[in-house]
This record gives structure tokens, sequence and C-alpha cells, in this order.
């Protein structure tokens, strides 16, 4: 946080037990912007377009009281759901190069891994070859695909430190034979400070990854960082040619983004030129509070033409889903939560069809783009 933004939020701090969130939403207090994300321009947020899927009554969490809003009523969901149930096996194009996505954002629990892991699957469902890296020492993504992560087995540590090929980590997740995983075992936890001493240390993902994609066919990479901008994440970055940003719909939401923006920049003159923030995806949104809304708008003001228009509900079966060792798109393929990462990974997939990124160096990717048919959206 820089002095004049301290500054401000200072001056703007309530003096009694009155929230913050409560005085901005009366107009009491100003909102706090993120410096720089203000020094984005900004774009006309009506131009954004939402997508949310209605919810049946038992997905819903406990009611907000809310009624004397006007912005969530603005903000119902629309009465087309743009995802049905039964569409859950049609095929997703093919990129012309594997992408590599690193989903980041080093504040906690924004919803980073429900992302990776139920994109994952989604995009596998699309017919698409998937690898996971887990880079998080909690390892949540490897237990939400169903693999094994205990003491003794190998993974993204013994990749980064042991100079394991990727190849004989990865597992193939019990929730989708096209998803392999290379899972985050308990050794993670002390990589951070194991990588500091090591040779070319921030760069170990990005060779280990470079050999496999030589080798191997995968259309989609996605890398689950923990919430922190440390050398894990860093060698995420590197390996990356793409960013995908969770934004939780809470106040404070972009405030971790400044930072990140930073660390991006810093990655890009020295490590990875090529790497671009292509994708924010709004996560947790609930339609019924009005915080939920101008989060979006804001967002949406500052990364337009990034954020994705579906939007991923706060919804009971995503959050009960890695309990059973699951995605939610295996744990109910028909919720809300189900249909709208399965939109999201649609979006994702056609915005990148041909995509300009520039290919991970080393790769051969895929030939050409699969022949699509059937409707998508
Ligand atoms: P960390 O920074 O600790 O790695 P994270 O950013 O990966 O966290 P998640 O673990 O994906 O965040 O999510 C945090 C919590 O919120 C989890 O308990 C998850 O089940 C829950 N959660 C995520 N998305 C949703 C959602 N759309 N609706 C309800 N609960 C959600
Ligand atoms: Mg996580």
């Amino acid at each position: 946080m820089d002095e004049q933004t301290g500054a401000t939020r200072a001056a703007a701090e309530p003096s009694d037990d009155v929230s913050r969130e409560t005085l901005v939403a009366t107009g009491v207090l100003p909102r706090v912007v993120d410096p720089v994300v203000a020094s984005i321009p900004p774009v006309s947020a009506a131009s954004a377009r939402t997508v949310v899927a209605p919810m049946s009554p038992d997905e819903e969490l406990a009611p907000v009281h809310d009624e004397d809003n006007p912005a969530a009523r603005r903000a119902a969901p629309t009465p087309v759901d743009p995802v049905p149930a039964k569409q859950q096996s049609v095929a997703l194009p093919r990129p012309l190069h594997t992408r590599v996505f690193v989903v980041a954002n080093q504040k906690g629990g924004v919803g980073k891994t429900t992302t990776a892991v139920n994109l994952a699957v989604a995009l596998a469902q699309g017919n698409l070859r998937v690898l996971v890296i887990d880079l998080d020492p909690q390892g949540n993504a490897s237990t939400a695909l169903g693999v094994d992560h205990r003491m003794g087995a190998r993974g993204s540590y013994e990749v980064l430190l042991q100079s394991d090929s990727i190849a004989d980590d990865v597992v193939v997740s019990g929730e989708d034979e096209r998803v392999l995983v290379l899972p985050a075992t308990l050794d993670l936890a002390g990589a951070e400070i194991e990588l500091v001493s090591q040779v070319a240390r921030e760069k170990r993902l990005h060779k280990a990854l470079k050999a496999y994609l030589k080798g191997h066919e995968v259309d989609y990479v996605l890398i689950d960082c923990p919430p922190a901008l440390g050398l894990l994440t860093i060698n995420a970055l590197v390996a990356a040619n793409e960013i995908l940003l969770p934004i939780q719909c809470e106040y404070y939401a972009l405030e971790g983004v400044t930072q990140l923006v930073r660390t991006i920049d810093l990655v890009k003159g020295d490590l990875n030129e090529n790497l671009i923030l292509t994708t924010v995806l709004l996560t947790m949104f609930d339609s019924r509070t009005k915080l939920s809304s101008q989060v979006a708008d804001e967002v949406r003001a500052h990364f337009a033409a990034q954020t994705l228009s579906t939007v991923i509900p706060r919804s009971v079966r995503i959050s009960e889903a890695p309990s059973y060792g699951q995605t939610v798109l295996t744990y109910d393929p028909s919720s809300v939560g189900s249909r709208m990462y399965r939109a999201a990974a649609s979006e994702i997939a056609w915005r990148g069809a041909g995509s300009a990124v520039t290919p991970v160096q080393g790769q051969t990717g895929p030939t050409k783009p699969q022949s699509i048919e059937g409707n998508h959206d």
C-alpha cells in the first residue's frame, strides 16, 4: 500500500462501531480506489454484460437482509440460463498452442483453487486435455481433483527441487481422465526457502514445463498458486503465458491487485516478456447484495476487456464439493455452480481460439484447431 493511499484510508477510518462498508454504501465515506488499478483507463461499465444463472432455492446461502437495495434488485438473476444443465459434453475449440494459465491472486480465499479445478474439469468435459499443476503447499487442488498427495507421493516439490520430470510425477485425476495433475505434497511448504539457494530459482518450473510440452499434447495448463507472491508464484508467472485473476465480489476486492500488477510488470520486464493478464473472473457473486454488484461494476470498469461475462455465484454446492474430494462438476453437474463454471470454460476457450498469445517456448502444441459442432453457449 502506498503512503498516499494509507493516508487517505486513515482519514476515512470510521471512528465508531459503524462499519466502513455501511459508511461507504450510504455515501458518507468515499470509495477508496486502488492507485494502480485507478491508472487503468475506465470504460463504460454499462457496456459490460454479466451472465448469471438462476439458483434453485436449496443452493442458496442464508438470505441477506438487503430488501431496501435497488442495485441488488437490478442485478437479480436473468431468467435465461446460458448453459442448460443438459449441455455437459459439448466440444470446445482446441487452441493453436498450449495455453498456460497461472491462477493467481495473493489475497487468500478468493476462489483460486476452486476456479482452477472446476475450469480444468469443465475444459476436459469439452474434450480438451488439461494439466493442473498444484503449486500450493495446502494441496487443495490435488484434494479436489481426487489425487493422493500424502507424504511419500511425488509432485511439484520434486519437479522444482529434485529435477524430476513432470511426466514422472503426474497422475490422472479421478474427476476426468483428460485431466492430469502434478500434485502438491507437504514438502512443498519448505520449497520457498529451499528455492532461494538454487540456480535459476525463478525458472525451474518453466524449464520443466517446456520439456514436458515438447513431448506431450496438452491444450490447457492451469497452475494453482498459494496466496503469496513468493518464489512459488514467481515460478508460475515465469512458466505461464496468461494470467487468470479470480476476484471475489466483496469489499477490498481490488486491494491486492496493486501488488500483483507490480509483480507482473517485474516478471514481464526481467523474466517473461510474454506474460499477459488475459482473464479476470468474478467469484462468489451474490446477486442479492448491493456490494457484489458494486464490486462487479468496479472490476469491469478497470478490466473491461479481461473480465469474463460469466460470473461465478456464491453457491453451497461449490463449497461442499471439495469435502467429497470432488469438483462441483461431478458432485452436482446440474447445479448453478457447475453450469457457470462450464460457461466460464466455454468463454475462455472461445476467446482464446486462434489466440495471439505467445506460446511457451519449446512447445510443439496441438496440430490444428478441432472442428466444432453444436451450440456452445
Ligand atoms: P487460498 O488463497 O487459501 O489458496 P483460494 O483463493 O484458493 O484460497 P478457494 O480455496 O478456492 O480460495 O476458496 C475459498 C473457500 O471458499 C473454500 O472453502 C471454497 O470452497 C469456498 N468457495 C469458493 N468459491 C465459492 C463459491 N462460488 N461459492 C461458495 N463458496 C465458495
Ligand atoms: Mg487455493
